[in-house]
């Protein structure tokens, strides 16, 4: 059964407030037809396995500016002459790893959601 992203079921996600309403029943039938649309869409293969989620791969595609390109471009600046570091943080890999550290990790995917037949 195909369970979502981040290995989280689908019917895991809520709003938490304090307004007094009352909610829709619980949907209790099973919207997944088991089309696999999802899983051949994913451009990383993060879903090809049943049942799981390959989170490890799903974050390197859903952040190309997050963890792994700040570390690389620390360690390039490290090897760096003053002129070169003064290059790079003014370049565009830097101005893309600082934005993603200001405003959130960036996500640039979600294939799997956007692909998905059901509610369209
Ligand atoms: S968000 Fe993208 S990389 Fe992650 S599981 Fe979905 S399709 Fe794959
Ligand atoms: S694309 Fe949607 S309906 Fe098809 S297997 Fe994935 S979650 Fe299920």
């Amino acid at each position: 059964m195909f369970s979502g992203v981040y290995g989280r079921k689908l019917d895991d996600c809520g709003v938490l407030c304090d307004l007094d309403f009352p909610s829709d029943p619980p949907v209790k039938e099973e919207l997944c037809n088991q089309c696999n649309v999802c899983v051949e869409n994913c451009p990383v293969h993060a879903l090809d396995e049943e049942g799981y989620t390959d989170s490890g791969r799903c974050f390197m595609n859903v952040q190309p500016n997050g963890l792994p390109k700040l570390i690389k471009f620390w360690r390039k600046v490290i090897d760096a002459s003053p002129e070169e570091q003064e290059k790079m943080f003014f370049g565009e890999d830097f101005a893309k790893t600082y934005h993603a550290q200001l405003v959130g990790f960036e996500y640039h995917c979600f294939k799997c959601y956007t692909s998905c037949p059901i509610g369209k």
